[in-house]
């Protein structure tokens, strides 16, 4: 039977990202950076992010696909909808809601880099840190949680649970 227990309050979250977007809006004083979202997680997280960072920037999204419907990476990793725009010359920073093995954040740093952005940045909500596979450079980080799955707050299991404002850990999904 599912279950689901909370493990991060709305409140939590919130607080954090007010304090993520204080760093963030000091970092690129005067700058216009180019946020992209990997979706479809992220996007939660973007939508509060950026109206409480209240500064000049530009969003994009793309979405990035390797889970397939369970629980587990495939480790796989390919776009299901890429960039639209030229990212070159451009202050970029990845909006994550969440990294685990690393190796989607990995892949998608790599593509990145190739564009020739003038920097490029890493934003992660939730860290499973002990769950690294690759390493992956984040420089802001909100949360490092267990390795546990976890929804809600725009994280999904089989895309349910997505509008829940707490994170959660689900069991015996
Ligand atoms: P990684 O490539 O770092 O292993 O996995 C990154 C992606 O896996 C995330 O963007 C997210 O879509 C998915 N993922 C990893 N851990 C979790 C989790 O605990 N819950 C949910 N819902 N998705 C997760």
């Amino acid at each position: 039977m599912e279950k689901l227990e909370v493990l991060l309050k709305r409140e939590e979250i919130g607080q954090k990202i007010t304090a993520l977007a204080d760093q963030i809006r000091r970092d690129y004083q005067g700058r216009c950076p180019l946020l992209i979202g990997v979706l479809k997680g992220s996007f939660v997280f973007m939508a509060d992010l950026i109206r409480i960072l209240d500064m000049p920037l530009q969003v994009e999204f793309v979405r990035l696909s390797s889970y397939g419907s369970g629980k587990q990476t495939s480790g796989k990793i390919k776009f299901a909808q890429g960039l639209r725009s030229s990212i070159r010359g451009r202050d970029v920073l990845v909006i994550e809601d969440i990294v685990d093995s690393g190796l989607t954040l990995s892949f998608f740093l790599d593509y990145l880099r190739r564009k020739k952005p003038a920097s490029l940045k890493v934003c992660a909500l939730f860290d499973k840190a002990s769950r690294r596979e690759v390493p992956v450079p984040i420089d802001y980080i909100g949360f490092v949680i267990p390795d546990a799955f976890v929804v809600g707050y725009g994280l999904d299991f089989d895309e349910r649970f997505r509008h829940l404002p707490d994170l959660c850990i689900l069991e015996g999904g």
